[in-house]
């Protein structure tokens, strides 16, 4: 059957008028973040303090406790993160991107210092018994975040004390040992107990520990540094960059005068690296790609060189050379950039004809890890990570996040493990599922207007000098930033996509649109009435943070 046709000249006119609306959008640094921080929000709170009756003392207050919903972790994860969120920072290309990373350290070093207590749900208590193996940013993440919401939870680790690779890994003068322990100690005020020194799968069973709990989260980290598979790796001299590092954790380590070669370009190749320098070692990276590729922080690159690391680009290892079982030298093979890869980065490819000879002592193979899979057979697939979802669900009641699932940033295992929390207590509650932050609609490039904003530029981080690593090597070079810096920083935020109270649209409306909210916060200063709009526009046009937007009526 045909359906008849209304003619053109008889189909009804739309009827409809353009007029602005308040549109609260994704900013860039909250899409870059690994672990989708409300990274406007916390700063907002800061920056708007005065309008919204707060003192300063108030502001960070407030900043923390929003900052730490999704990351208990801020005085840790602002000295660790490479900071992803200040690359795509509106702000980068007029003065420098906001300093977001070095806010986060201060808020949480602000906390530590004010014994503040992590942000929980409304009271509230669920019967539900929830068990967590492993104790690093994924695993404790996930208990943080079901404490908070009234769950009872016990975490498992094989190790004495808690924090995974956090504790285990990361060097002392990046990451001081008594800032983990005070943000891991204030867990333990949440219903949280920690059974340390449990094997799973030589002290206990996983299956006996999902039969004692309701839900159980698998947290296993990435613990086992990955081979070269080259000539000459078995012996003496070579050792993974994972466990160098976790064996100068647990006492000094003296490689004095020894020439030490670090294959990789990743963070743990740069904490390898720079560790060894305060060894006593002479080091260089040998890296397979330029430095442009480098995967590892930027300013951990250069805090290397600065401490006299060397670096050897466009090599890539072929074989160690060996006199007896002493390592004579490793053979590298010269190599030049060709078309990027899946990632984007431009593939190394042989130099043909040529080898050269690296001479070296010792070599660090810091070239990527991978989870120890002991007492997980009857989970573990066929792939180098958990075949999870992407909320992490393995099967019903088993939940995983972190490395196991190939996070690789300490930040994104944070994420994994909230996202994972956030997914079980909706299936346990049957409730709805969260929505991702990145289906919100983004800021367009170019809907924020940095010609409004003063020109003021990004302040210098302070710092030890360069040298201070010889005379205390385990001390922190880079340091946190005192108030006053913090605040300037804040109000650096341009506040991409959300209402900052600039009040030009209140000014400027034709037909006296908006009204201030009694009860303003960051964010939310004017009700726009859409009956007084007269479509002129010239609001949306005016928004410096491209919070208005044109919607047809
Ligand atoms: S976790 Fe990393 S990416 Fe996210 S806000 Fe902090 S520094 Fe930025
Ligand atoms: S200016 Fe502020 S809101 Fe915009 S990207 Fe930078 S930190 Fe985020
Ligand atoms: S013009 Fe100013 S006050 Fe009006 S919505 Fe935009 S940021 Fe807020």
């Amino acid at each position: 059957m045909c359906a008849t046709r209304t003619p053109e000249s008889e189909a009804p006119v739309p009827t409809f008028r353009i007029a602005a609306q308040q549109l609260e959008k994704l900013p860039p640094c909250q899409a870059s973040c690994p672990n989708s921080g409300d990274i406007r929000g916390w700063i907002g709170v800061i920056a708007q303090h005065e309008k919204n009756g707060l003192t300063i003392e108030q502001a960070y207050d407030e900043a923390w406790l929003r900052l730490a919903e999704r990351n208990p972790f801020p005085a840790t994860i602002g000295r660790i993160c490479p900071h992803p969120c200040e690359d795509l920072c509106t702000r980068v290309d007029k003065d420098g991107a906001v300093s977001i990373n070095a806010i986060e350290r201060f808020l949480g070093d602000w906390a530590i210092e004010r014994s503040l207590n992590l942000p929980v749900m409304p009271e509230q208590s669920w019967p539900e018994s929830i068990g967590v193996v492993g104790s690093g940013p994924a695993s404790l993440s996930f208990a943080y975040q079901m404490a908070r919401r009234g769950y009872r939870v016990e975490v498992y680790d094989q190790h004495d004390v808690p924090g995974g690779m956090l504790r285990h890994a990361i060097p002392d003068y990046r990451l001081p040992r008594e800032i983990l322990d005070a943000e891991i100690e204030r867990l333990l005020d949440l219903d949280i107990s920690m059974a340390m020194n449990v094997d799973v799968g030589t002290t206990v069973t996983l299956e006996e520990l999902r039969n004692r709990h309701a839900l159980m989260f698998l947290g296993l980290g990435a613990q086992q540094g990955r081979r070269l598979g080259i000539p000459g790796e078995d012996g003496p001299g070579v050792v993974s960059g994972i466990d160098y590092l976790q064996e100068r954790k647990t006492g000094p380590v003296s490689l004095t005068g020894r020439r030490v070669l670090v294959i990789g370009g990743g963070n743990t190749a740069i904490d390898a690296a720079r560790s060894a320098r305060r060894d006593g070692a002479i080091v260089s990276v040998v890296y397979r790609r330029s430095e442009a590729e480098m995967p590892a922080a930027r300013e951990e690159i250069e805090a290397a060189k600065s401490e006299g690391v060397a670096f050897r680009f466009l090599l890539a290892p072929t074989s160690i050379v060996r006199s007896g079982r002493s390592i004579q030298h490793l053979e590298v093979q010269p190599m030049q950039l060709g078309e990027p890869d899946e990632q984007g980065r431009r593939k190394p490819v042989p130099v043909p004809g040529e080898r050269q000879e690296l001479p070296a002592d010792m070599i660090i193979v810091a070239v990527a890890q991978a989870p120890d899979w002991h007492g997980m057979d009857k989970v573990v697939g066929s792939g180098d990570v958990l075949d999870a979802s992407d909320e992490g669900r393995l099967a019903a009641g088993l939940w995983a996040g972190g490395d196991d699932r190939g996070a690789g940033l300490a930040s994104a295992a944070i994420a994994q493990g909230r996202y994972a929390a956030e997914a079980a207590h909706a299936e346990l509650r049957d409730l709805p599922r969260p929505v991702p932050d990145a289906a919100r609609h983004p800021v367009e490039p170019g809907s924020v207007r940095t010609d409004y904003y003063a020109e003021q530029q990004r302040g210098d981080l302070p710092q030890r000098p360069a040298a201070a690593w010889l005379s205390d090597p385990e001390g922190e070079i880079a340091l946190t930033m005192g108030e006053d810096q913090a605040l300037a920083e804040a109000q650096r935020c341009l506040s991409c996509g959300l209402c900052f109270d600039c009040q030009q649209c209140f000014m400027y409306c034709n037909g006296a649109g908006f009204t201030r909210v009694e009860q303003t916060e960051p964010g939310k200063y004017f009700v726009l009435a859409l009956e007084a709009c007269e479509g002129c526009g010239k609001c949306i046009e005016i928004c410096p943070c491209g919070y208005l937007e044109p919607r047809a009526e």
